[in-house]
């Protein structure tokens, strides 16, 4: 990693440099936690000009709407287009920022903070550590090196990115480095209970019983995967319709789908437009779904991956099925 490169970029900024702060469309939580917890963090080192925005539709998800660092946010057309330093998180490809890709060819130099295996090196200085749990824990070694001190607001940031890329500290990649960082953010006085309580056990009753019939709808294809199952199932927009909801809750349907025993692959997909459907994909260890997702057009990670689907349903999962034999990982 270009930690002398990246050190130096922010360094030699004056205080008046103007910041972009950017991360992938429909953030979650590591990718606005990471670049709000940052955005703090620089705030702290004294830049004034700070905006941080991405792609999309620009609502911030519910649960994720009591961030400190929320007032550096900027509607996407308002943010700089030739910023001083461009800044980009948890983002793998050009193609998860939307229109503000522009802004890597205009700013004066581009910073990548990333943890995606499947990142494809765009943009100038790369901060990408593919074994790094988060992309928190990338941007809080930064601030480490640039000797800013965490402090309550910056750690609520990184707690719920990396609380949320971990799963609550389940994953694979919950190393001991991962709670030693996590320790040095509740010292600061955070609430972790209060954290976990509002961005994963809370959710209107409406999204309740949408999942009930996303759930009850499921299908088990034991012989996918080259034996190894595959489970799956759908949202439509006219489900989100009919429960009054918005499309990020389903961001959570694949949990209660990815417990199932007699799968190694769990998938949902959500409908984002006609014609067009979000995927996510989940594997329980036997089978690389990154491969899969780079394979139609996304990326990820090997046991959590997703991409952009278009045509009919029934097309976006046959071409799920048809790549997952090419996905199963050597005993
Ligand atoms: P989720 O299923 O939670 O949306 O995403 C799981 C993982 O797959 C995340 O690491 C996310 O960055 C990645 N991912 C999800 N959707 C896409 C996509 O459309 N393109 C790319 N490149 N990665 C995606
Ligand atoms: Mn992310
Ligand atoms: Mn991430």
């Amino acid at each position: 990693a270009d930690w002398a490169a990246a050190v130096a970029a922010i360094r030699r900024l004056p205080a008046d440099a103007r910041v972009l702060l950017i991360c992938h469309v429909n953030p979650d939580g590591d990718a606005l936690g990471s670049m709000l917890g940052f955005g703090l963090g620089l705030r702290r080192l004294g830049l004034r000009r700070l905006q941080a925005t991405f792609p999309g539709p620009p609502e911030v998800p519910e649960p994720f709407r009591w961030l400190p660092g929320l007032d550096l946010l900027v509607p996407q057309d308002a943010a700089y287009p030739d910023p001083d330093l461009l800044i980009c998180f948890d983002a793998s490809s050009e193609s998860r920022l939307g229109d503000l890709a522009d802004r890597l060819g205009s700013a004066g130099a581009a910073l990548v903070l990333d943890h995606h295996p499947s990142n494809t090196g765009f943009g100038g200085i790369h901060l990408v550590d593919p074994h790094a749990a988060a992309t928190s824990v990338v941007a809080a070694e930064l601030l480490d090196r640039l000797g800013v001190p965490l402090d309550a607001e910056i750690a609520a940031c990184f707690y719920v990115a990396l609380s949320t890329d971990t799963g609550s500290f389940r994953f694979e990649a919950t190393t001991p480095a991962v709670h030693e960082l996590a320790a040095r953010l509740l010292a600061t006085g955070l609430r972790p209970g209060e954290i976990s309580q509002r961005i994963f056990d809370t959710r209107p009753f409406g999204a309740v019983r949408l999942f009930g019939e996303a759930l009850g709808r499921a299908r088990l294809e034991p012989g996918a995967a080259g034996g190894r199952g595959l489970v799956w199932t759908y949202a439509t927009l006219d489900d989100l319709a009919r429960y009054d909801q918005p499309p990020h809750v389903l961001d959570a349907l694949i949990d209660p789908v990815r417990c199932t025993a007699e799968a190694d692959v769990s998938c949902v997909v959500k409908q984002a437009a006609v014609g067009e459907w979000s995927v996510s994909l989940r594997s329980r260890g036997a089978v690389d779904v990154s491969r899969v997702a780079v394979a139609l057009g996304g990326g990820g990670h090997r046991l959590a991956a997703g991409f952009t689907g278009r045509g009919s349903l029934a097309e976006v999962v046959d071409r799920i099925r048809a790549e997952l034999d090419g996905a199963v990982l050597a005993a």
